[in-house]
């Protein structure tokens, strides 16, 4: 990319950025989404793995409101997601029991493909993480750090939206309180928690493949349990495999207590231990096992707000899940507002009505 001047820098492709993005591209801005990671998606995320994947991130998708009703209406209506099951368990008390029944959706490639129709036709530039946003004679300029890629040169906007969550966003706009950003914008970020989380992704001999088929649960929720708080079954979310596939979840209280381990192998088998010692006993030997840190998984102190916006230094808006609760709803939901609230501060243009198609 030459060094030219863009409307709007978009910082993260998550949920709440590429809704953000597609919006204000619609109403004819300028916009370029940047993204640290190759993938898109951000905590909706789908780890490949030989012949088969796993959803390591977001672990299905539920009508939780008005606008994950409209996504999953699209996206069932055009064959991306697909019902998986109505019927999730909970674990509680040592008790496995079926919950209240609710349609999961899931896709037949993974999760990710919800990301990938709401990027498709945005300018994306992936494995670039933006290390530091300055004013410079009237316009944000950012910079940045490849991953396994050169870096962009600096990129000049007029604008820019910070769609991650909170302690990365703190990371890029602490350094402009010397600029004129409110202190009071500095505050509320920091008044936002999360928790961590580990996803554990183990792939298991194909003779196991018809004894998980044959189980009264796809995935189940454990209540209060001190070490884990998920196990879904992500071959059962695939049409055809030959493989299976497991994702445990760790609790909040659990990945606190191991976040900055270096070696997560041991980590991911204690999970396993416990899925095998609650689930079923076999759990705990995998043939691979990969293990995932979530650093910031699940916001534990929301706001109550659709973004955070100011004009000072220059137009910044700042939005994720965070704003609302830790689902997708509040990410689609902060998405939508960051981008009124950018066209507020811009060039107030007719925002269309957002379409997932
Ligand atoms: C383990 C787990 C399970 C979950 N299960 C569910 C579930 O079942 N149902 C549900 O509704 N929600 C679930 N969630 C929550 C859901 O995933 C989030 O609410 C939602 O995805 C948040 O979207 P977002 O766009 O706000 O943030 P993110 O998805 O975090 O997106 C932020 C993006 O910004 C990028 N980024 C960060 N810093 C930079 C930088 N400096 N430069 C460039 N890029 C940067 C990141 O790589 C990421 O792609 C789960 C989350 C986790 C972690």
């Amino acid at each position: 990319m030459q060094e030219t001047m863009i409307d709007i820098a978009v910082i993260g492709a998550g949920i709440t950025g590429l809704v953000c993005a597609r919006q204000l591209q619609q109403a004819g801005y300028q916009v370029v989404v940047l993204e640290k990671s190759r993938g898109l998606g951000g905590r909706v995320a789908t780890r490949r793995l030989e012949g088969t994947w796993a959803d390591h991130g977001t672990r299905y998708l539920e009508p939780q409101g008005k606008w994950t009703e409209q996504l999953i209406q699209s996206l069932s209506d055009r064959g991306i997601v697909h019902l998986w099951t109505k019927q999730l368990y909970q674990y509680a008390e040592g008790e496995l029991s079926p919950q209240e029944p609710r349609p999961c959706y899931v896709a037949k490639d993974g999760i990710t493909a919800i990301a990938k129709e709401l990027g498709a036709g945005l300018t994306i530039q992936r494995q670039q993480r933006v290390i530091a946003i300055t004013p410079n004679a009237g316009h944000w300029s950012l910079t940045f750090e490849g991953s396994g890629v050169d870096p962009l040169p600096p990129l000049q906007v007029r604008a820019v939206v910070v769609a991650i969550p909170t302690p990365q966003a703190l990371m890029l706009l602490e350094p402009l309180s010397q600029e004129g950003l409110p202190e009071e914008l500095l505050t509320t970020l920091r008044s936002v928690e999360f928790d961590p989380c580990f996803s554990a992704i183990a792939t298991y001999a194909p003779n196991r493949v018809a004894e998980l088929e044959n189980l009264p649960w796809r995935g189940v929720l454990f209540r209060d349990d001190a070490d884990l708080s998920w196990v879904g079954l992500e071959s059962s979310k695939q049409r055809t495999t030959q493989q299976s596939v497991v994702v445990v979840q760790s609790s909040a209280q659990f990945a606190t207590k191991y976040l900055e381990a270096t070696d997560l192998q041991p980590i991911g088998q204690q999970l396993l231990t416990r899925a095998a010692e609650t689930l079923l006993p076999w759990l705990d030997a995998p043939t691979v096992l990969q293990v995932h840190r979530w650093r910031y998984a699940l916001t534990r102190t929301p706001l109550s707000t659709g973004c955070l916006a100011t004009t000072n230094p220059l137009p910044l808006v700042c939005g994720g899940d965070w704003c609302s609760s830790n689902n997708l709803e509040s990410a689609l939901k902060s998405g939508i507002a960051t981008a009124h609230e950018m066209n507020q501060r811009l060039d107030q243009r007719s925002l269309p009505i957002l379409t997932f198609a």
